[in-house]
């Protein structure tokens, strides 16, 4: 990845202070390898948090959302029902167990999947659906967890983007069959690369830590259940070592700090823009009532007519980082190739080429904020 050298970088990686410290207390240990004493308490903290029956750090969420569609039994034809607005991950979990990403259109105020679609998606050879929680807001799940429930679905969350975040007072990542953290650099609460898997079910329990660890039982053998450890099934090392282990410990401390720094900044583009929305220049995100959201991202919505690239451009010309998100899966090379669109693309492809992403990390003064609002509103002809 390039550094971004903008006079304002759209992220800006948050360090504790602890970090270092962790590090060099697990060299000190002189445990390098996974599952030592800092993997305990970010499993720990994990668990304590989403109430889940299993927590287990991976080296990423696109490790977890592998590991998820071994533990479903993922085979060649089975269909899984997700948004195309999405990262590559979602979809290339499942495609790699030799399924079909199906592809159904998302929400106009959420821009998440949306389940009035799902339904009329499945078919005999649907196994699961994969929910994707778009800036750390959640997906409608109950009417999700409901349809699954009836139909015989597994449903995964996708909440890369959701740590700290919750739908009814319930952690995203709690609410399905399994979900998927990440703590890549880019995210809230990292650990450069990095993700965990979030498991819901008392019965993928035990499996969850067998694929874990290429597919034997060892982790039971350190718990002392079993006498030896054995190849038991598929799996691969999805685990990370304790160095990034102890540097998310420091960051894991501060998640709650982290996230409420960030939704003050926020807080701050969603009061300067207010009037550019009011004006119908652009459209803020929307988080529904029942959602608690972590303040991920600040995106806007640019109006139709509004020249998305002519923005985009005027942002670089200053030196500030301001990007577009999502090509949807559907209409990208491999999403061709592997998926099939179910319905019409419509929200998906309007609103993808709609959407423009501004900087937001934990210390951006409000006054990187003014300035960025102030350019948004001059380039869509408004007076700052
Ligand atoms: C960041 C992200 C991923 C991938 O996370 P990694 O930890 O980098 O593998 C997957 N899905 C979504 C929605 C993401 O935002």
């Amino acid at each position: 990845m390039k550094k971004d050298n903008s006079r304002i970088p759209f992220n800006v990686p948050h360090m504790t202070g602890k970090e270092l410290n962790y590090i060099a207390q697990a060299h000190f240990n002189g445990m390098l390898a996974g599952d030592g004493p800092f993997t305990k308490s970010c499993h720990d903290w994990l668990q304590m948090r989403t109430n889940a029956k299993k927590a287990l750090l991976t080296n990423s969420c696109t490790a977890a959302l592998e590991m998820a569609a071994l533990l479903l039994d993922i085979a060649p034809g089975d269909e899984v029902i997700m948004p195309s607005f999405t990262f590559v991950s979602t979809a290339n979990a499942f495609v790699l167990r030799g399924a079909v990403p199906v592809f159904v259109d998302i929400r106009l105020d959420t821009l998440n999947i949306d389940e009035r679609l799902i339904e009329d998606a499945i078919t005999s050879r649907t196994k699961a659906i994969a929910v994707v929680h778009y800036a750390g807001v959640s997906c409608e799940m109950d009417i999700i967890m409901d349809i699954a429930a009836r139909r015989g679905l597994f449903v995964v969350e996708d909440a890369a983007q959701g740590v700290m975040s919750s739908y009814k007072g319930r952690p995203l990542g709690s609410i399905g069959d399994l979900g998927a953290y990440s703590f890549h650099e880019t995210k809230n609460v990292i650990s450069g690369e990095g993700g965990a898997l979030i498991v819901n079910r008392e019965d993928f329990a035990v499996q969850s830590e067998i694929i874990r660890e290429k597919g034997t039982d060892r982790t039971r053998f350190f718990r002392g259940e079993v006498d030896k450890y054995t190849w038991q099934s598929i799996g691969s090392s999805f685990l990370p070592g304790e160095l990034i282990a102890a540097f998310l410990w420091a960051q894991l401390e501060e998640a709650e700090a982290i996230t409420n720094k960030r939704l003050v900044s926020w807080q701050v583009y969603d009061k300067l823009i207010e009037p550019l929305e009011v004006a119908g220049a652009i459209r803020r995100p929307i988080v529904p009532a029942e959602c608690t959201h972590n303040a991920h991202m600040y995106y806007v919505l640019v109006s139709p007519d509004t020249d998305r690239q002519a923005v985009l451009n005027e942002f670089r010309r200053q030196s500030i980082a301001t990007v577009f998100h999502y090509i949807p899966l559907h209409s990208s090379p491999a999403g061709i190739r592997y998926g099939r669109v179910h319905g019409s693309m419509e929200v998906t492809t309007t609103q993808s080429e709609r959407l423009i992403r501004l900087p937001l990390w934990f210390g951006i003064t409000s006054e990187q904020q003014r300035e960025i609002v102030g350019i948004l509103s001059k380039t869509l002809g408004m007076q700052p």
